[in-house]
């Protein structure tokens, strides 16, 4: 595929770029693979990219019942932070942050990671002594991230009010290599490099049953027709728990929607990502200028993609 630098675009812009290849093919299933991952999320993508590149297998097919990123994946706040509490939390989600700060260029796809920072304020006593607890589990796992006063908060985003006007500010957790990318071009960025290596990605294929020969799976029912695996993998987030009740075993997990609201683009006002955990709110601002603001997961389970009436505040 052809690589997109500097050149290329600057030849492309010259013959009204005619000459670009489809970012990934579209590809109608075999009727076997090694390896069937399940969802065309980050995730599913990510484990189909990094087997090729890690481990050169790439009799793979990537199945997705929508389209490319249409899950959780390009829905999402789109922050990326590492500032957890628990020593196996904070090495994942570290390995992760570190991953994106080279992942465009890795992909050889702008996924527009932008490090701008984040802010997790402290509201209560209570959580400013968990923060401050959280900050030295970062510092002893090597996180860069430090608690600020609420005189820094304010240096960092002038637009706050620390003094209310719901609580006061009392501190901060501030991650200063946190950020954000756009969300659906990591699934893009990812789907092109997997087309790349010879991966199929299959859209608009649901998986409806998983076959088994002594107790063994060993290929999937779809509604493009019954293909057949030697592995298969389930990266479906929430809706994973369903795909293994198909395959006759439960998973220890349960489903619940979050919600996020994305406004109108608005002059820039804010150039950090600030998470408010006391009123379970958190906001960035985009590129275009959207205020992207997420709120808490619904209080029962679900599997639903739309958003509830708790969510609807700004309809009236
Ligand atoms: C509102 C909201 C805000 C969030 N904010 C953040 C954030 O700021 N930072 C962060 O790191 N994370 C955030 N998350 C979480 C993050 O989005 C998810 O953890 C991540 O996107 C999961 O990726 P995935 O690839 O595992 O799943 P998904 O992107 O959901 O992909 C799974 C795919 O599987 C497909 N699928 C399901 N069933 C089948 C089937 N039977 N057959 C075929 N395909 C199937 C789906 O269509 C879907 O495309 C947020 C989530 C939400 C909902």
């Amino acid at each position: 595929m052809k690589k997109y630098s500097f050149s290329s675009i600057f030849t492309e812009a010259f013959r009204d770029n005619l000459g670009w290849e489809k970012a990934w093919a579209k590809r109608k299933p075999k009727n076997e693979y090694e390896i069937i991952i399940v969802g065309a999320g980050g995730h599913g993508l990510a484990t189909a990219y990094y087997l090729a590149k890690n481990y050169n297998v790439t009799d793979i097919a990537v199945i997705e019942k929508g389209w490319i990123g249409g899950g959780n994946t390009g829905r999402n706040t789109t922050i990326i932070r590492s500032n957890y509490l628990q020593e196996s939390s904070i090495s994942i989600y570290e390995k992760s942050r570190f991953l994106y700060e080279t992942l465009s260029q890795d992909l050889n796809y702008n996924i527009m990671f932008s490090p701008r920072g984040v802010l997790m304020l402290c509201q209560t006593e209570h959580e400013l002594r968990a923060m401050k607890r959280t900050s030295h589990a970062n510092r002893i796992n090597g996180v860069d991230t430090k608690m600020v006063t609420p005189d820094e908060v304010k240096e960092i985003v002038p637009i706050i009010n620390i003094e209310g006007p719901r609580f006061p500010v009392l501190g901060a957790l501030w991650q200063p290599r946190g950020g954000t990318a756009r969300h659906d071009a990591v699934a893009w960025g990812y789907a092109r490099r997997c087309s790349d290596y010879g991966i199929d990605i299959i859209e608009q294929c649901e998986v409806v049953g998983v076959k088994k020969k002594r107790e063994k799976i060993v290929g999937l029912e779809t509604t493009k027709g019954q293909i057949k695996a030697k592995k298969v993998c389930f990266v479906a987030a929430g809706h994973s728990s369903v795909l293994a009740e198909l395959a006759g075993f439960r998973l220890p997990i349960e489903s619940v929607a979050l919600q996020a609201l994305v406004s109108e683009p608005i002059k820039p006002i804010i150039d950090c990502v600030v998470m408010a955990n006391t009123v379970h709110g958190y906001l960035s601002q985009s590129d275009k200028g959207e205020l992207v603001i997420g709120g808490g997961a619904d209080g029962y389970n679900n599997y639903s993609q739309d958003s509830k009436h708790s969510f609807k505040l700004c309809d009236s």
